[in-house]
C-alpha cells in the first residue's frame, strides 16, 4: 500500500461496504476474511458455519440426508446465530444453534462429509440465503462463502474468489488440525476437499464459481500473510474509490 492510499483501517470504518469473499474449501477466505473485518471493523460473517449448523442439526436429530423436505423445514426453523467469541479457546466467532453453542460440533468429520450435500438443497439454501442477503442490506459487512458475490450480494462492493490446488488446500487444512493438536489424515482431507469441491461445483442451485466480476486470487504459491496484503491492497482500493464518489 502506498503512502497515499486511504488504509482500511483509516477510512473502511467511514465506508458502509460490502465486500464478499468465495472460494473452494480451505482456500483460507475465513482466516483472511475474520482477520480483514476485525481491521475494518465490518462485521464477519461466515456463511459456510450456517450450512454446517444446519448439518449438525440435521445429524443429531437423525433426519434423512436425502429427505429435502425435512432439511428444508429445520433451515427455516432453525435460529442460527453467529456472535463475538466470547470464549477464548482458539475460535474466530460462536455458533449458536437454537441457543446450543455448537462452535466445534459443526467442524466434526461427519458434518465435513454430509455439508456439501446438505447444502445442494435448494429450500435450505432459500431459508440461509434470505438470512444472509438480510444481514447485507445493512452494509459494513464482510461476507465469505461460496455464491457470495453470484447470488448473496451480487452489488458487492467489492469481489475476490480465492483460489488453490485442491493438494495446497488439503496441506493447509492437515496443518491446521495439527496445530490444534487434532488427529489429521492428509489423503482422506485432501478426497474430502475434492469431493465437496465436485459436489458445490456442479450443484443446480448457486453453484460455486467465481462471479464474473470478481477479482480472482490464485494463492497456490502464496502464504496467508502474502494472500492478506493481496486482498488488503483490494480493499484498500475498493475504499479510496468508495471514498472518491461520496466524497468522504
Ligand atoms: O466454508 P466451509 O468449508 O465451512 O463450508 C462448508 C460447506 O458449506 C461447503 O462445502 C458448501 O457445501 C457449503 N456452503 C455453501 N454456500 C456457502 C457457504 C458454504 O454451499 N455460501
Amino acid at each position: 500500500m502506498t503512502g497515499s492510499e486511504a488504509t482500511t483501517s483509516e477510512v473502511g470504518a467511514s465506508q458502509s461496504l460490502t465486500i464478499a469473499i468465495d472460494g473452494p474449501a480451505a482456500s483460507g477466505k475465513s482466516t483472511i476474511g475474520g482477520l480483514l473485518a476485525e481491521r475494518l471493523g465490518y462485521l464477519y460473517l461466515d456463511t459456510g458455519a450456517m450450512y454446517r449448523a444446519v448439518t449438525w442439526v440435521a445429524l443429531e436429530r437423525g433426519l434423512d440426508i436425502d429427505d429435502e423436505e425435512a432439511l428444508s423445514a429445520l433451515a427455516r426453523s432453525l435460529e442460527i446465530e453467529i456472535t463475538r467469541p466470547g470464549v477464548k479457546d482458539g475460535r474466530q466467532y460462536t455458533v449458536l444453534a437454537d441457543g446450543e453453542d455448537v462452535t466445534w460440533e459443526i467442524r466434526r468429520p461427519d458434518v465435513d462429509r454430509y455439508v456439501s450435500p446438505v447444502s445442494a438443497c435448494a429450500g435450505v439454501r432459500r431459508a440461509l440465503t434470505g438470512q444472509q442477503c438480510r444481514i447485507a442490506q445493512r452494509g459494513r459487512v464482510l461476507m465469505v462463502g461460496r455464491d457470495i458475490g453470484t447470488v448473496v450480494i451480487p452489488d458487492a462492493d467489492l469481489k475476490i474468489y480465492l483460489d488453490a490446488s485442491p493438494e495446497v488446500r488439503a496441506r493447509r487444512r492437515y496443518l491446521q488440525l495439527v496445530e490444534r493438536g487434532k488427529e489429521a489424515d492428509y489423503e482422506r482431507i485432501l478426497s474430502n476437499v475434492v469431493r465437496r469441491d465436485r459436489i458445490d461445483s456442479q450443484r443446480e442451485v448457486a453453484p460455486l464459481k467465481a462471479a464474473e466480476d470478481a477479482i480472482v486470487v490464485d494463492t497456490d504459491n502464496l502464504s496467508i500473510s502474502e494472500v492478506l496484503d493481496v486482498v488488503e491492497q483490494l480493499i484498500a482500493e475498493t475504499i479510496t474509490d468508495a471514498a472518491k464518489k461520496t466524497g468522504a
